[in-house]
């Protein structure tokens, strides 16, 4: 089988994490290319990957290019100029439509990491997938290729552990609770671990879950509750609007809540709301001495890169499905997950660990594609494909999961602290 040329777009954080993969398994592709605004970016990440998987003398792993992936024409010329089969887009959610647009004109094969936004609308209606990406199924159809949606680890992988626990451990599946804590200290006053853009609106934005058939909101941080997870133990987390809230109700429509959460601490709550209370989160412009911006864009400028924060980051993180339902007529809950270890991560990329967990999913689901293990032909959500060579190859490429019972009542073992995914 000729080998597929793969086309990484974005030199953030994901990007770097999603490059050293490339290059590490570079026999599961033919070239392949990292492409981002800033050319002095990508000639780093490359040149760093170069060094950490390229042998002496051996042939170069990555190649660079400069691109305004917003701009449909500028990413298609440079698609056909690769002859890139894959577009792997780990750029901001503001390209994607440019890059599915350009993918689709090209014939190449799309995947991504986070549901397209656009910039100055807050609150948008779900499903969000509707709004974007599902409208461009039709065109992904006709032209047999494969789009593949949000596979980062959530969205993406924990998509994969629902469409798993559908497959192998379950019956009939009741609720759904996602649940993401980041037990680690990168020891900055305020930051984000991904885009600033994108995390500071997803956290302030209404919540959004499933129950009962119909999608439900409510204001930010209003439902909270006590979990104890493996490894990185007790946490508060959050209910909180998340892309694969977005489409898991299509593939479990009769589960009678799916709901997100995620673990904030008392000192970033504190922060996050006073830069709220001051207007400084909107996207929606605001005149500065003649100049249009967005708060959040100025606020995204002076957090730290969040690329920076992963030397000196401490701790794990903890990611996983609460799946509650029956089994063979029995009631049954468990839990599906996976942990990473930010130092181990800067140790083997360079990268923090919310970089590494989406960067290795997306990478795993990209050899998927060009092996033609998943060829859906058209464009999917995560949960609708074959969880199984994911679930196989993922710890190949650098993350293990687990699956653990809990209680029927609803708490969490301690013994849930001492799990760990080996
Ligand atoms: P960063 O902000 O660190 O990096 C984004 C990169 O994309 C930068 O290198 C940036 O440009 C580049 N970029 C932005 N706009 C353009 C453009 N128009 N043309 C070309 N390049 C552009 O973000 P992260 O790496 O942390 O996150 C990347 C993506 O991953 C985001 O969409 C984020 O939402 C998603 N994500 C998904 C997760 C999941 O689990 N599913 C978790 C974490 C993140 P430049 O070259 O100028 O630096």
């Amino acid at each position: 089988m000729t080998q597929q040329n793969l086309l990484i777009v974005g030199a953030g954080g994901v990007g770097g994490v999603a490059a050293h993969k490339a290059a590490q398994f570079s026999h599961e592709f033919g070239a392949i290319t990292l492409a981002s605004r800033t050319l002095a970016k990508v000639d780093a990440i490359a040149a760093d990957a170069q060094q950490r998987w390229g042998k002496a003398g051996g042939r170069r792993l990555i190649g660079t290019r400069q691109v305004d992936a917003q701009d449909k024409d500028a990413a298609t010329a440079l698609i056909r100029n690769l002859r890139a089969d894959i577009v792997l887009n780990v750029a901001s959610p503001y390209c994607n439509e440019a890059l599915m647009d350009a993918s689709i004109a090209t014939g190449a094969h799309y995947i991504d990491t986070a549901v397209a936004e656009s910039e100055y609308v807050e609150n948008a209606p779900p499903p969000w997938y509707a709004n974007f990406e599902w409208p461009r199924r039709p065109a992904f159809e006709a032209a047999g290729r494969s789009a593949v949606l949000g596979i980062g680890f959530d969205p993406g992988t924990v998509n994969v552990f629902c469409a798993h626990a559908k497959k192998h451990l379950f019956d009939r599946i009741d609720t759904i609770d996602i649940i993401d804590v980041n037990g680690g200290d990168h020891g900055r006053y305020f930051a984000t671990n991904f885009d600033a853009d994108t995390n500071l609106r997803e956290i302030r934005e209404d919540v959004i879950y499933w129950e009962d058939g119909a999608f439900k909101a409510l204001p930010h941080h209003s439902r909270k509750m006590t979990v104890t997870l493996p490894v990185v133990g007790e946490h508060v987390v959050y209910s909180m609007g998340h892309d694969e809230l977005h489409s898991l109700p299509s593939s479990f429509p009769d589960a009678q809540r799916i709901e997100f959460w995620m673990g904030f601490g008392e000192h970033y709550l504190q922060v996050f709301s006073v830069l709220e209370n001051l207007g400084l989160l909107s996207s929606i412009p605001v005149e500065v001495d003649g100049v249009e911006i967005a708060p959040v864009r100025m606020v995204k400028a002076v957090l730290p890169d969040p690329a920076t924060l992963a030397q000196g980051y401490r701790g794990e993180v903890c990611i996983g499905c609460d799946l509650r339902g029956e089994k063979d007529g029995a009631p049954k809950r468990c839990f599906v997950y996976s942990t990473c270890d930010h130092t181990k991560c800067y140790a083997e990329v360079g990268s923090q660990a919310i970089s590494y967990t989406t960067g290795v999913p997306a990478v795993t689901a990209a050899i998927l594609l060009a092996r033609g293990a998943w060829a859906p032909g058209t464009m999917v959500n995560v949960e609708e494909l074959d969880p199984d060579p994911f679930m196989a190859l993922m710890p190949e490429i650098g993350i293990g999961w687990d699956v653990i019972d809990l209680p029927l009542d609803g708490g969490w073992p301690e013994a849930a602290r001492l799990a760990d995914n080996g």
